[in-house]
């Protein structure tokens, strides 16, 4: 089954379901988190239509609403499809839609199993962390990783508690640093909730986490660089890539297959490009593989380390890691690998020289599908 989901543009986590042929009016109010007088509070009517890939847009509030800047107009009807932007009144509050196939899973299959297995991190007991949110934790990160005003997720996908705890006893981490965040994401279930692919019989998902299986789980990037950015991670505890040997090959394959699967399942896989790779030097504990489309809008996107971890050498791809740990039994990082961060801007596609992050992030629209 496919569904569509709204979501906000400058608020990464913000989505807002869709389900088809279903009349859904938003304006100002908590789930938009429109504050703005000017915004009705039945500002819009949106009715999807998965099967053709587009939803109807109503303009019912007094302000324009607006498609690609052009206005709607009062009791007009439009169509808006994936890629074009719905601004909610007077050119503010962008959004755009996205369609995702989805089966609901009933307890069987992966998702079954998967509740049988053991778990690391999870602690159905006591613990020091139990009920503790990511919010509650004060997680500072670095610029590096994220996490500024314009880039917050939803509360509601982001402050639920989490239930976990690193068992091992060796493992001495903090879980209340934030380069341990995805190990408690990985185990939020708003993060990952399950839908079955129907071929492969494993499950997919809803706003924040695609997929889980007995080997990994899979969770949207917190901080989306890219219309589409998810990380799998193994259930395993390995807390970095330089821990990967050869003993890790099937996993390291099992992760590359469920990223390959993941684009498979994304309906925008005809137009977008993807890439499935690691960071050469990750900032957050706990291996993962990041699966990400090329056409990097986003607004969590915000700076030259962000572009270059991505677009350069620092970026390693999941074959390339997978053939280096065959061939030579770890995943070895090239000296200056830490400079490629500081490279100068350049796009990716046609590798024009950019000067700043407003005039790449300008250019790049001209390489995203029409
Ligand atoms: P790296 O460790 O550099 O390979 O990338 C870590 C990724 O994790 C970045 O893309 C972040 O946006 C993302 N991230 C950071 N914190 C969280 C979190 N708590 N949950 C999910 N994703 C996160
Ligand atoms: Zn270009």
């Amino acid at each position: 089954m496919r569904v569509c989901w709204l979501v906000r543009k400058d608020k990464c986590c913000q989505r807002i379901k869709l389900p088809h042929l279903e009349t859904v009016v938003i304006g100002r109010g908590p789930e938009t988190e429109i504050r703005d007088k000017k915004c009705s509070r039945q500002q819009v009517q949106l009715k999807a239509d998965c099967n053709k890939g587009y939803v109807k847009i109503k303009q019912l509030g007094v302000n324009p609403a607006s498609v690609d800047l052009v206005d709607i107009g009062k009791d007009e009807e439009v169509k808006l499809k994936p890629g074009q932007i719905l601004h909610i009144v007077n050119k503010l509050y962008p959004y755009t839609i996205q369609f995702l196939e989805e089966t609901w899973v009933s307890g069987a299959g992966v998702e079954g199993k998967t509740k049988a297995n053991k778990r690391p991190y999870v602690d159905s007991g006591n613990s020091d962390v139990e009920n503790m949110s990511e919010k509650s934790m004060k997680m500072e990160q670095p610029d590096f990783q994220d996490g500024s005003s314009s880039c917050k997720p939803n509360t509601n996908s982001s402050s639920s508690s989490s239930s976990s705890r690193d068992n091992s006893s060796s493992h001495k981490e903090h879980l209340g640093h934030w380069s341990q965040g995805l190990k408690i994401s990985m185990q939020d279930p708003n993060m990952q909730v399950g839908m079955t692919h129907p071929v492969l019989g494993i499950t997919f998902t809803t706003p924040c986490s695609v997929y889980k299986d007995e080997r990994v789980v899979v969770i949207k990037d917190k901080y989306p660089k890219a219309r589409y950015h998810w990380l799998i991670l193994p259930w395993d505890s390995i807390s970095s890539l330089k821990l990967v040997t050869k003993e890790h090959l099937q996993l390291l394959e099992h992760m590359h297959a469920v990223g390959e699967k993941l684009v498979q399942q994304c309906l925008d896989k005809d137009s977008l490009k993807f890439r499935l790779g690691y960071h050469a030097i990750p900032s957050m504990s706990h291996i993962h593989l990041h699966v990400i489309s090329q056409d990097f809008d986003s607004p969590c996107l915000k700076n030259k380390k962000h572009w270059n971890s991505f677009t350069t050498e620092y970026f390693l791809n999941s074959h390339d890691v997978i053939e280096m740990v065959k061939t030579k039994g770890k995943v070895l990082v090239k000296d200056g690998t830490p400079e490629l961060l500081k490279l100068p801007l350049r796009c990716h596609v046609c590798k024009q020289h950019q000067s700043n992050m407003p005039q790449l992030k300008e250019h790049l629209k001209k390489h995203w599908p029409k």
